[in-house]
């Protein structure tokens, strides 16, 4: 079964085609600038060829029309003809209170997934339109909506509750959602199966640390907690997101710099984090490399953010009454042995201790704790195009 898997954005769209139970990736790429000019890249398993080009795309549509071009073409192509692409899974962000679970996608469908826009303003729209212009080219195929929350629909209300007025809850659906869930369910699998128990019996803890970062309590295979919130903003310092801070910050800050609130938002969403407080980079290479010329703040930026990441672990440890692994993932999570072994330093207290050479290894899937490490320490690359080919195969057959 070949599965297409689509992640569309306002101006960008990254594809892969893939086949779920042999877990072969057929060809992926990425399409940029779409609305501007357009930059077509595609890539072929397999085959030398990386195709990168021009190619005009006023919409999403020709956008897609690029991508089935490429994976049907005579030279460079991955199979034979349309036919051959048996169902589409789309990333969509945000499924609210409504989706619990990916749906094949019907009229219904997509107007619930509309009524979600106002909650991801800059990714549900775009999302649609990625299915819309699939659905277009491809009437026939069956499409299926993976959602980012979906995977938190589990938390019991303790967890997802703010303590505001109820009314915001009621009427305006103001509660923890929760992202990065097809990540956080994908790598909760791969440590059931790698520590050789049945996931229901395990209690893990699942630290995504990328460009955005989130971490998720998974008791017995479900969400109980996580730390982003109604947005992506809440929870550990990103990148460039400053994540929990002071609500009463805001107002101090707007008032004494005249600010609007757009203003204030765009600080705390694309000027703080590890960038704003090192004046360095949102890259950790660049903060380690920083930091080992003496940066003072690029090591202040790297210890604030595994602080908050052990303090997490600790919290989540506390909420589920345990824990039997904690797994690292994602573009940080995966790569920086500094970063892993700064967050699980002092753990030992609660039987976790990391193995330093195990941690010398980079995007494996591997055990980095010791030997006798009663709580295990896992290192996971995501594959969130894999997850999402896995939904959209179950639901289209
Ligand atoms: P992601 O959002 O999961 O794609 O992660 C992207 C982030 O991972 C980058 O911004 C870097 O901070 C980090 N990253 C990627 N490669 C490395 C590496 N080799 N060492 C440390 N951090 C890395």
């Amino acid at each position: 079964m070949n599965i297409l898997v689509i992640n569309a954005g306002s101006s960008s769209l990254k594809y892969q085609l893939l086949n779920p139970e042999t877990q072969q990736v057929l060809a992926k790429g990425l399409c940029e600038r779409i609305g501007i000019d357009g930059k077509f890249t595609y890539k072929p398993e397999g085959k030398q060829a990386v195709k990168e080009a021009d190619v005009a795309m006023p919409t999403h549509s020709e956008a897609i029309k690029a991508v089935l071009d490429a994976l049907v073409d005579p030279a460079n192509g991955v199979i034979g003809s349309m036919k051959e692409i048996d169902a589409v899974g789309h990333r969509v962000v945000h499924g609210g209170e409504k989706f619990a679970k990916s749906v094949l996608i019907t009229e219904e469908v997509m107007a619930a997934i509309e009524e979600c826009n106002p909650l991801a303003p800059l990714h549900n729209p775009a999302n649609i339109i990625g299915i819309k212009a699939c659905q277009a080219l491809m009437p026939s195929t069956p499409m299926v909506a993976v959602f980012d929350t979906a995977f938190h629909q589990t938390m019991p209300a303790a967890a997802y509750m703010y303590a505001l007025p109820y009314e915001y809850y009621e009427k305006d659906k103001v509660r923890r959602y929760g992202f990065h869930g097809t990540s956080h369910k994908y790598v909760t699998q791969r440590a059931a199966a790698m520590l050789g128990r049945p996931i229901e019996e395990l209690k893990l803890i699942s630290c995504h640390l990328g460009n955005g970062s989130s971490i998720a309590a998974v008791d017995g295979g479900k969400s109980v907690d996580t730390s982003m919130g109604f947005t992506p903003l809440a929870g550990l310092p990103m990148g460039t997101r400053c994540g929990d801070i002071d609500a009463g910050i805001l107002q101090y800050l707007m008032n004494k710099y005249g600010m609007d609130i757009d203003k204030m938002l765009n600080v705390l969403n694309k000027k703080s984090g590890v960038e704003g407080l090192s004046c360095v980079s949102s890259d950790f290479r660049d903060l380690e490399s920083a930091a080992g010329k003496g940066d003072q703040k690029a090591a202040l930026a790297q210890e604030k953010f595994a602080y908050e990441v052990r303090k997490y672990v600790g919290a989540y440890a506390a909420a589920m009454g345990g824990v039997d692994a904690v797994i690292f993932t994602a573009g940080v999570g995966e790569n920086d042995k500094t970063i892993r072994s700064m967050v699980c330093k002092g753990l030992e207290f609660m039987g976790l201790k990391l193995d330093a050479s195990a941690n010398d290894v980079r995007g494996e899937e591997t055990v980095i704790s010791a030997a006798d490490s009663r709580v295990k320490v896992l290192l996971i690359p995501t594959n969130e195009e894999l997850m999402i080919a896995i939904d959209t195969a179950a639901l289209a057959k």
